[in-house]
């Protein structure tokens, strides 16, 4: 076994932030970043960003296009420079606005792994393979060694036989592959990844996420990784950062995230949501449905919301601490689950039940049960995303 393969095995760490971890992978620190429009107008593309990333872990940047992302893990690889905060991988200061350290993107010891692959269409898929390796700062290896090992990481991702092939005459699938083992090669212990799987079609999707977290577990490197897709987040990540224009809204393990939203940005991207307006009233807040029963308060105005899968449909008033009367306006099969389509007055509903379920048809007078801890409620926001009447 050579380098590629020894690196210890991490196993999957979902717990990694919770031990008394040593030093943390990558550290960043208030970080921030303007860019300048054509305008004339400026653009927080980073703002006061701050995460700390333990060994091992698999964290994702999540959040719709424009909030950030990539500026973020191009700051951290070095290809962009930070207005002021501090980035640090494995101890390293590789950049400080304070002290103005700002190492070089080949001096900060990761790899990236980019959308668009980037490999370079006049060299086999072994070449740009070996590309890393002969262009390495410091000791450089002997042929043999170098193709050893190039071999080695092309095996580790499953194209062991394609090594002779050039990138037009891989799928996109295959080229992603490449593109992995580069980044493998050099052995880094962090690995950056900008939505490396938004270019391949869903079935190899699907595959490559599952055979990524293989490939991180088995190789032990720390995985920084970007996506707009919050059912990829889910599935990859150990904890997952929720960008929304430049801020970090939540950094926080899948469940968290999904069962305990710190703010309405958060529940709304993730997963699904119904809405509700409310105002405080004695023992929750009254909707145009009824009191929705939550020992939360966040005020005179709330936005109350719960999720599809949470909510239960009945005949009867149910006894659950919210009953909301609607009718049942569509019911949807959708394989997994029944959609129920639920309307009263203005409002509509959308209600899970799990499998298929003809329990309810069109037309059909129903009770929406919902449950305490299944109720979110936040601060109402005004249409500049501001609670209302703060200032
Ligand atoms: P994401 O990867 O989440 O889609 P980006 O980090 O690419 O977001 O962009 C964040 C914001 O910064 C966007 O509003 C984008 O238009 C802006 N931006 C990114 N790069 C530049 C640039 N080189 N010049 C001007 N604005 C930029
Ligand atoms: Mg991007």
């Amino acid at each position: 076994m050579t380098q590629l393969t020894s690196a210890p095995s991490r196993g999957a760490q979902r717990n990694a932030h919770d031990a008394d971890a040593a030093e943390p992978a990558v550290q960043i620190r208030q970080l921030n970043k303007h860019f300048r429009r054509r305008d004339g107008s400026t653009v927080p593309a980073i703002d006061g960003a701050s995460l700390d990333i333990q060994d091992g872990e698999f964290i994702v940047l999540l959040g719709p296009s424009g909030c950030g992302k990539t500026t973020l893990l191009r700051s951290v690889a070095g290809l962009e420079t930070p207005d002021s905060g501090s980035i640090t991988v494995r101890g390293k200061a590789v950049f400080d606005s304070g002290t103005g350290a700002n190492l070089g993107a080949d001096r900060r010891g990761l790899s990236m792994v980019f959308q668009s692959y980037a490999l370079w269409p006049h060299m086999t898929a072994a070449q740009n393979v070996r590309y890393p390796l002969e262009n390495q700062k410091g000791a450089r290896q002997g042929r043999a060694v170098m193709n050893q090992r190039v071999a080695e990481a092309l095996e580790a991702v499953g194209i062991g036989d394609l090594g002779g092939q050039y990138p037009n005459q891989l799928s996109g699938g295959q080229q992603q592959r490449v593109a992995l083992a580069r980044a493998l090669v050099n052995n880094s212990k962090v690995v950056l990844f900008d939505e490396p799987l938004s270019n391949v079609d869903a079935k190899v999707r699907e595959s490559l996420r599952i055979e990524l977290l293989a490939m991180q577990r088995r190789f032990g490197f720390t995985a920084l990784f970007v996506t707009h897709d919050q059912a990829e987040a889910m599935e990859l990540a150990t904890r997952i950062a929720v960008l929304d224009r430049g801020k970090v809204q939540q950094f926080g393990t899948p469940d968290e995230i999904y069962a305990r939203p710190a703010t309405e940005y958060v529940a709304k991207f993730i997963g699904n949501t119904n809405e509700l307006s409310g105002r405080r009233a004695d023992g929750g807040y009254e909707t145009p449905l009824g009191l929705v029963r939550t020992p939360q308060d966040v005020g005179e105005r709330a936005t109350v919301l719960f999720r599809p899968e949470h909510a239960q449909l009945s005949r009867e008033r149910p006894e659950a601490a919210s009953a909301l009367a609607g009718q049942v306006v569509a019911v949807l099969f959708m394989g997994t689950h029944t959609e129920f389509l639920v309307r009263s007055g203005e409002t509509r509903m959308r209600i899970w039940v799990s499998g298929r379920s003809t329990d309810f048809a069109e037309g059909d007078e129903v009770w929406v049960g919902l449950q305490e801890p299944d109720v979110m409620v936040f601060p109402r926001q005004d249409h500049d995303g501001q609670p209302e009447g703060d200032d």
